[in-house]
């Protein structure tokens, strides 16, 4: 099975579980559903660095730890999630559990596929395509209707946007930084229809002289959560060769000096005019070359 197939199997076991269990509306409770299964929950400080939570098994019994040193409701709501698609996942009891224990690293930070597996079935779980569908149509899009969802959704920022991005028919670019530095960054399909972007690389600094990485200079205002919002132009950010007016927002995420930029275009993979005549252009240069046989 590939990948891309596995993660996207992944999250439709989550939400085919949901249906199941007559799950329909948010926010969805993961220590409820544990709770249904019998699988004891407790959280506990964790030191050691990344450990996101804990699935121990003695004979048939189930119980999961979450990690509590990042104190956001979200995270643990992940975390507990995370541990529960080792338990529901086809497999994962028998790969993970081989030792009766098993440590997570969840939060997409490894490149383990049964922990990647793990965090798409809690992001089914928590953010199912339906309802979530739904609650971020109520809401233009942008940096507001990702912080709504999340507060209905009871999921972290950072999670929400990127299924927003992965959901949304808007052309949305989500992107995550830590001191000036790319994290991440995830296009949705309608921004990912413009031609020749330069994707913007983990590692490399956010794109000198915009908003954001002036704003990202700012470790106090980063910590404070405060935010800013700009409008420019898409090449300032992604490259490419196609001029669209794009909002920029960002916004501080604490301690941790990382910041969360939302770009939104209305204007990008939407049919309008402009569009038309670049299709008449290339229907133009595709033929040409059959005329000059
Ligand atoms: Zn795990």
């Amino acid at each position: 099975m590939s990948r891309v197939f596995s993660l996207k199997m992944a999250r439709q076991t989550a939400e085919a579980f949901l249906k199941e269990e007559g799950i329909t509306t948010l926010p969805v409770d993961p220590f409820a559903i544990a709770e249904s299964r019998d699988i004891a929950v407790e959280g506990k400080p964790e030191t050691a660095d990344g450990v996101s939570g804990m699935l121990l098994r003695h004979g048939n019994n189930f119980g999961i730890v979450f990690a509590t040193h990042i104190p956001s409701k979200g995270f643990q709501r992940f975390s507990v999630s995370h541990e529960l698609g080792h338990y529901f996942l086809p497999g994962h009891v028998d790969q993970v559990l081989k030792n009766g224990i098993h440590v997570s690293r969840g939060g997409f930070i490894t490149a383990d596929p049964y922990e990647l597996e793990a965090d798409h079935f809690a992001t089914g779980l928590l953010m199912p395509e339906g309802p979530f569908r739904k609650a971020m149509d109520r809401h233009d899009p942008g940096l507001e209707a990702i912080e709504a969802v999340a507060d209905l959704c009871l999921t972290s920022r950072t999670a929400t946007a990127i299924r927003y991005a992965e959901l949304t028919d808007t052309a949305v670019a989500v992107i995550m930084s830590t001191g000036g530095t790319i994290d991440y960054c995830f296009l949705s399909e309608a921004m990912k229809s413009l031609p020749k972007l330069d994707w913007l690389r983990k590692g490399s600094p956010l794109p000198p002289g915009t908003a954001t990485a002036r704003f990202a200079a700012e470790p106090g205002r980063v910590r404070a959560g405060e935010r800013i919002a700009d409008a420019v132009d898409v090449r300032d950010w992604l490259g490419g060769t196609t001029r669209a007016a794009i909002s920029e927002e960002s916004v501080g995420l604490g301690s941790y000096g990382k910041v969360l930029t939302v770009l939104v275009s209305s204007q990008i993979g939407q049919d309008d005019d402009s569009d038309d005549e670049e299709r008449e252009e290339d229907v133009i240069e595709r033929w040409t070359p059959r005329f000059s046989r």
